[in-house]
């Protein structure tokens, strides 16, 4: 192998011209890590999130962005066993320190010490990365890399939401706002098969055919300012039992509207603005409960491929671009064109090719 990798390589917040596509060199697994050959890395709304700067803390640079990889094993660290090379797999993208209260409570997602790759460790838009083995998983079968590159942010996140912190049960109410977005996309399924009515937000009449397509029972176009309205009378009055929102300031106050007395509204995200009025009275007068979620477990995502691999779910692509392209990635999310998935795909080393 060659001691250089393409890589996306990030050098500065801002626009997208602050990722420079360079040859780094190849990293190599220490103990208890492997390098992982990258085939493809799905990009999230954190991508652009990390680019622009931090809000949660520092991001070191230079960093190689990129979260959601899915390749095949290539080295392994000293002390690693479990894994061979050659094993397809997915990477869960947080990394935890196993030892403070949240996590000894499995509730990793808020350790103070947590990472997440592609943030505050260099990630998969590039040929090869290093993650620790406790990080892997298989990927599902019957998956292309790049479907299984869609996958663990979105599942990880969408299953956190709504089962982990939102404890959806069948039989009832979910609005999942913004229905375009990945982890929307997920979650539209996930509610789906956890047997609740799904109702769903999004804009453009394609949008809303793909989001019944996926298994909501009734979409709404939140371009139209009576949606709220029309959700009510959906619900005969009474509203939702649980709002999927990351979205944030554009849809929060009238996804408190539409909850049910009761209802819960969980939130993952605030691409669209972070601040809202909240009518404190509405909030103990109807009981409502705002919760919020941080990615997700380890649990939590092989849960979501076992279903996943049980063909219940599936990934939802929009679109396949090469590293080369990956300014091109950020600006369609940016832009919110997107159906699912924007996913960089690394091109395969004719080794690879022929390999199962
Ligand atoms: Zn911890």
């Amino acid at each position: 192998m060659g001691e250089t990798m393409r890589a996306a390589v990030l050098h500065a917040h801002g626009g997208r011209d602050a990722i420079r596509l360079e040859e780094v060199p190849v990293p190599r697994p220490g103990p208890g890590e492997v390098r992982v050959r990258v085939h493809a890395c799905g990009l999230n709304w954190l991508d652009v999130g990390v680019r622009r700067g931090p809000k949660f803390g520092p991001i070191p640079l230079p960093l190689i962005g990129g979260a959601d990889i899915a390749g095949r094993v290539d080295a392994l660290g000293p002390g690693v066993s479990g894994w061979q090379e050659g094993d397809p797999v997915v990477v869960y993208p947080l990394i935890t320190c196993g030892l403070c209260e949240f996590c000894r409570r499995g509730e990793p997602t808020i350790c103070p010490h947590h990472r997440i790759v592609g943030e505050h460790v260099d990630g998969g838009l590039a040929d090869y990365t290093v993650v620790p083995a406790a990080n892997l998983l298989s990927k599902p079968s019957g998956l292309s890399f790049v479907q299984a590159a869609a996958l663990p942010v979105v599942a990880m996140t969408a299953w956190h939401m709504l089962l982990h912190v939102g404890q959806l049960r069948a039989g009832e109410t979910v609005l999942v706002q913004g229905a375009g977005g990945g982890v929307a996309s997920f979650g539209i399924q996930l509610a789906r098969h956890a047997g609740a009515r799904v109702l769903a937000t999004t804009s453009t009449q394609e949008k809303m055919a793909r989001a019944r397509a996926l298994g909501a029972h009734q979409v709404f176009d939140y371009r139209d300012p009576d949606w709220p309205d029309q959700v009510l009378a959906a619900t005969q009055g009474r509203g939702v039992d649980l709002v999927q929102d990351n979205v944030g300031a554009a849809t929060w106050p009238h996804g408190l509207r539409v909850l049910a007395r009761g209802g819960r509204l969980v939130t993952c995200g605030s691409h669209s603005g972070a601040q809202v009025q909240v009518e404190i009275g509405a909030i103990y007068h109807r009981q409502l409960r705002i919760l919020g979620a941080n990615g997700g477990t380890y649990p939590d995502l092989a849960r979501a491929l076992a279903l996943v691999e049980a063909g219940a779910v599936r990934p939802v692509v929009d679109r396949v671009l090469p590293l080369e392209q990956v300014h091109q990635a950020h600006r369609i999310l940016e832009e919110g064109r997107h159906f699912g998935k924007v996913v960089i795909e690394l091109v395969e080393l004719p080794s690879e090719a022929t390999r199962p």
